[in-house]
């Protein structure tokens, strides 16, 4: 999962990182207020998941209210590397003297953290890994015991800090270390960390992945994790305990298996359809989940005229296929949904669940290719 900046810095603030003043705004009233609060030039910066946002125009600057206005109606109306803002983070504006750039991640080929520091910090920091990569100091963390100060130091040395600067810097990466490794992080980086005309060292960016997997270690980001739904019903997916993906087309698909369905989206392509979600009920398949998930689609069909008709394939390994069709059942005879619904079943108990679900309107075909094609064929 990734974190918002807002949300990044605020994590880094806890532990001690200086991040600029700032205040969160949603719409354009907000943005008068804000000025006054800060009251000295500002930066207003487009707060998407997606990074590289100085160059893309998501980072604009303004000395008074009404250019502030101006520049934070342009950004609000604005799509930034294909996503629309829906809050702006607006900050006092740091006087530059210099961008460094600090980071941990995860070395894939030696698998374990690295950590990361170059006195190039900056948007063109990519470039200067591609062309230049020795200006980025790194040091592999023994993680058994742990990172120790001296190394700290010693990188941070390497970067051509010295002094009372080099105290300082390494205290802080010694703190991104520790975010890193309290958040299950998959990557924590400040780009850039500034060193300011005043002297001061603050994060003027913050960038923060959380491994998904290690999430459930992390209640406290329960929130932070419903908000990244952009649609409700994926909430409501998550709620029923299956995964829905909303996705803009006229099948939705359904499929007992992450791999099955993904494969079945490609058939809807290859056929000249287009997936209108992705839903996975996962393994292990009940009569509760199976109405869940079919109950779902229909809610996606209803709030979606897009949505012309319903393809699912189950393949059943255990449990046997004829129960599960009272899931089925059940949602057909609750909703008496009009959109046609169309399928495959395999594996065990598959030719009399065939038999029940032709029965009561849905058609079934024995192959995918043949059930897209028809689904696709509804119009
Ligand atoms: P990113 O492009 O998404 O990584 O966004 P950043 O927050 O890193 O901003 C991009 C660049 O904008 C930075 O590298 C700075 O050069 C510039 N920038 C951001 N904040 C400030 C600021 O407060 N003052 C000044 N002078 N420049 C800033
Ligand atoms: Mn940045």
């Amino acid at each position: 999962m990734r974190l918002y900046e807002h949300e990044a810095k605020a994590i880094l603030k806890k532990f001690g990182i200086s991040v600029p003043q700032s205040r969160l705004i949603y719409d354009l009233a907000g943005v008068g207020e804000a000025f006054i609060d800060i009251n000295k030039p500002i930066v207003l910066k487009a707060q998407i998941l997606a990074g590289g946002r100085g160059k893309a125009g998501g980072i604009r600057f303004a000395k008074d209210p009404e250019e502030a206005e101006r520049e934070a109606a342009q950004l609000f109306r604005a799509e930034i590397k294909g996503c629309k803002i829906t809050k702006i983070l607006v900050e006092e504006k740091l006087n530059i003297v210099k961008e460094l750039y600090l980071g941990v991640t995860i070395d894939n080929t030696r698998g374990t953290p690295v950590v990361m520091a170059s006195s190039e910090g900056g948007v063109d920091i990519e470039d200067v890994a591609a062309k230049t990569p020795e200006k980025i100091a790194l040091l592999h963390p023994n993680i058994l015991r742990g990172v120790r100060e001296y190394e700290i130091r010693r990188l941070i040395k390497q970067t051509g800090l010295g002094g009372e600067m080099l105290t300082e810097v390494s205290s802080i990466l010694w703190r991104l270390y520790d975010i890193f490794r309290i958040y299950d992080a998959e990557i924590v980086e400040i780009n850039p960390l500034v060193i300011t005309a005043e002297g001061k060292v603050v994060a003027a960016d913050a960038r923060m992945n959380i491994d998904d997997h290690a999430l459930f270690r992390h209640p406290e980001l329960e929130t932070l994790k419903q908000e990244r739904f952009e649609n409700p019903l994926e909430q409501e997916g998550q709620k029923r305990g299956v995964n829905f993906a909303n996705l803009k087309g006229d099948v939705a698909v359904m499929g007992n298996g992450a791999g099955l369905v993904m494969s079945l989206l490609d058939a809807v392509k290859a056929a000249g359809g287009q997936p209108a979600c992705f839903l996975d009920t996962g393994g292990g398949l009940s009569v509760e989940r199976v109405e869940n998930a079919l109950d779902l689609l229909l809610m996606k069909a209803n709030l979606d005229p897009d949505v012309k008709a319903i393809f699912f394939a189950f393949w059943f390994m255990i449990s046997p296929a004829e129960e599960v069709t009272k899931g089925f059942l059940n949602v057909i005879s609750n909703r008496k949904p009009q959109i046609p619904i169309i399928g495959v079943i395999q594996g065990v108990g598959a030719d009399r669940a065939v038999g029940i679900l032709e029965k009561a309107g849905i058609t079934c075909f024995p192959t995918i290719e043949e059930g897209v094609k028809a689904a696709v064929k509804v119009r």
